[in-house]
């Protein structure tokens, strides 16, 4: 396929295991959108940019269990990745939190920097001399900064336009049109004798719309009713929430 010169997103990622990401590269959307020059990764690996293993990490200064990425194989890669020009994100469970909408502006950016950080995390100077922001996926620690540029990866490619095909469309999904979405049925009909919705097989595409609108914010009113409060709701929406607040 031919490539396209100006990929709509470019990331470059700094690790000490860029071996963690090879099979994710080769499925689904990202693959897709690699394959249709939409999306650039590279990946700048400490140890080989580091002049021994001895400079990628360190122990801490004021001692304490577990070592820190040392700062000049970082700076190194980020001269490498061209950070005067890219948005530079480090990892951290301390960062601000990622959702649909940052993942958004994100994109917006064109050329993400993406520090992983390793066992401690990196030296703080990297931090508040290169960093445009600090990123967490969670409240919860994970192991590497490796996990969370994968789901930022996943995340940020099902956004860039031509990535995904109809077949997993984004645009009904939960969070992109401000609710969760509605619950999806497949064949059989009936499956240990439960039926699938009846409006579903009707084939009356306005009906089906509708229930799925009710369902959809049926589900965030009971799961997430905090979302309800941030969305422009419609007349018909208003009276779906009092059908469901009735008790429908
Ligand atoms: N000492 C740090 C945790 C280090 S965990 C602290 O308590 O704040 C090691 C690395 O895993 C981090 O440098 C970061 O890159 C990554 N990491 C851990 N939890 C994360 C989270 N919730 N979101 C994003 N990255 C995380």
């Amino acid at each position: 396929m031919k490539k396209d010169r100006n990929p709509l997103l470019r990331v470059d990622i700094i690790t000490i295991f860029p071996e963690y990401f090879t099979p994710a590269l080769k499925i689904g959307p990202i693959k897709k959108a690699i394959e249709k020059g939409l999306f650039d990764v590279r990946f700048l690996n400490l140890r080989e940019i580091a002049d021994s293993p001895k400079e990628v990490d360190d122990y801490p200064y004021g001692g304490g269990a577990g070592m820190v990425l040392k700062p000049e194989p970082l700076k190194r890669a980020l001269e490498m990745a061209g950070h005067e020009n890219g948005f530079v994100i480090n990892f951290s469970p301390q960062g601000k939190q990622l959702n649909q909408r940052l993942a958004h502006e994100l994109i917006e950016k064109k050329h993400l920097i993406l520090i992983c950080g390793r066992y401690k995390g990196v030296d703080e100077r990297i931090v508040e001399k290169y960093v445009d922001l600090e990123l967490s996926i969670g409240d919860y620690v994970l192991s590497g900064g490796d996990v969370a540029a994968l789901v930022l990866l996943d995340v940020l490619v099902r956004l860039i336009p031509g990535a995904l095909g109809d077949m997993d469309s984004a645009a009904t999904d939960s969070f992109e049109s401000g609710i969760l979405d509605a619950p999806y049925y497949t064949r059989p009909a009936v499956f240990e004798g439960m039926h699938v919705p009846g409006v579903l097989t009707s084939g009356n595409h306005e009906l089906i719309a509708k229930w799925r609108r009710k369902m959809a914010l049926r589900r965030t009113l009971k799961r997430r009713p905090e979302l309800l409060r941030k969305l422009y709701l419609t007349k018909e929406d208003l009276d779906f929430l009092e059908e469901i607040e009735d008790g429908d």
